[in-house]
């Protein structure tokens, strides 16, 4: 399971991981325990790396918003402690949906620039689906398109929303993606878009991809129409095993949920969101609402992006102990899968099985 592995940011593009070990040669880092299953989650992740022995300090924090002016807010004591640690592993956070402050997550990924959503999606070795060979790399523009939250009423029952593309934000994220394949040894890039409909607008990101691929001689560079994509990934996903693919935000977040479908569901499916100054690893799923407080969260998304953060922050013996005594426990049996995985096991027995197998 090696695409985790990949996530490591890279310098050219991204700059290094800034934080240093303390005196005690710990590292602190943000905790945001999230809504829903995020507790739960949150707690089986700092129970197996206290398991393993992973020297860190987690610094939990509040990201309850407040509206200031109209915007939302993040609680100023995360902000810094975010700043402060430049690394956080943070749970699902829900969304009021039609009303209320803007989406925390949105607002999260605001306020720390972080341009570029890393999502690898790999088969789960001893879990079987009827894809067997899935090993896709994807990445999303995190900060605009369709989630600019730019809306209004023109009329009464007349909505107007705006999708923003802008060079500057498709620049980076697709050198991202290339310097990605570069450090990941995956030959091709490719651009997934709807240009042919949105002409201006993923026509701007196409454009963008074709002047960056120039610095990159090396590594192909592809363009598909999204729909012609899903359809691949659908039934050919060993297609898209040596590509990293790149997009425009709403189509990365669709096209990875439909990865994580492939290979077992949204307990499994690790991802960075990696900025500048500061990277925030977080499960693909969100918080669960259905089963959340039941003791029946898969614990496995959270766990393999806190891998996905070890190893950014060059601790990638510790990332790969753990990921590995996560995939054996998978690998056990259904007694120490739990429900979504079609076992039988609670959060607290899966947990407990991985820290056995550590
Ligand atoms: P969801 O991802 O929370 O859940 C979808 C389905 O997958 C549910 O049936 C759920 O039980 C299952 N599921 C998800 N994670 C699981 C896990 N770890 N183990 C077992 N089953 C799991 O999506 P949703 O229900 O559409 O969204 C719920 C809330 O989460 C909304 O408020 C949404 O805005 C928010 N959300 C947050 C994030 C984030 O914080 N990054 C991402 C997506 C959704």
């Amino acid at each position: 399971y090696s695409a985790t592995a990949s996530a490591a940011a890279p310098a050219s593009v991204v700059g290094k991981y800034l934080g240093k070990p303390k005196a005690d040669g710990k590292y602190t880092v943000t905790l945001v325990p999230g809504d829903g299953i995020g507790p739960e989650i949150s707690q089986a992740v700092q129970d197996i790396h206290a398991a393993a022995g992973v020297p860190i300090d987690w610094e939990p924090v509040d990201v309850t918003p407040s509206l200031v002016n109209g915007i939302t807010t993040i609680p100023k004591p995360a902000v810094s402690s975010i700043y402060k640690n430049t690394v956080a592993l943070k749970g699902p956070l829900a969304t009021p949906i039609g009303k209320g402050h803007q989406s925390l997550n949105l607002t999260l990924r605001r306020t720390f620039g972080l341009f570029a959503n890393v999502r690898p999606c790999r088969s789960i070795e001893g879990y079987e689906t009827p894809y067997k060979d899935v090993d896709t790399v994807l990445i999303r523009e995190n900060t605009e398109g369709e989630y600019s939250g730019i809306e209004h009423v023109i009329i009464p029952g007349v909505v107007q929303s705006i999708k923003l593309i802008t060079k500057k934000a498709s620049t980076r994220v697709i050198e991202y993606a290339f310097e990605y394949a570069k450090s990941n040894n995956r030959p091709k890039v490719l651009v997934v878009h709807k240009a042919s409909i949105m002409k201006m607008s993923d026509g701007l990101f196409v454009q963008t991809a074709r002047e960056v691929a120039q610095k990159y001689p090396d590594i192909e560079l592809g363009t598909e129409l999204l729909d012609n994509t899903c359809l691949k990934l659908a039934s050919n996903p060993e297609l898209f095993s040596d590509v990293v693919m790149v997009m425009p935000n709403l189509y990365g977040d669709i096209l990875s949920d439909l990865s994580s479908g492939l290979i077992g569901g949204l307990g499994l499916t690790p991802s960075g969101n990696m900025g500048e100054k500061v990277a925030i690893f977080e499960a693909v799923h969100g918080s669960a609402p259905d089963i959340a407080g039941k003791g029946l969260a898969n614990p496995t998304a959270l766990l393999l992006s806190s891998c996905m953060m070890l190893r950014h922050m060059g601790l990638g013996d510790y990332a790969e102990k753990i990921q590995n005594a996560v995939l054996k426990t998978i690998a056990s049996g259904p007694e120490n899968r739990t429900r979504d995985l079609k076992g039988t096991a609670s959060t607290q027995h899966f947990t407990e099985a991985v820290i056995k197998n550590l």
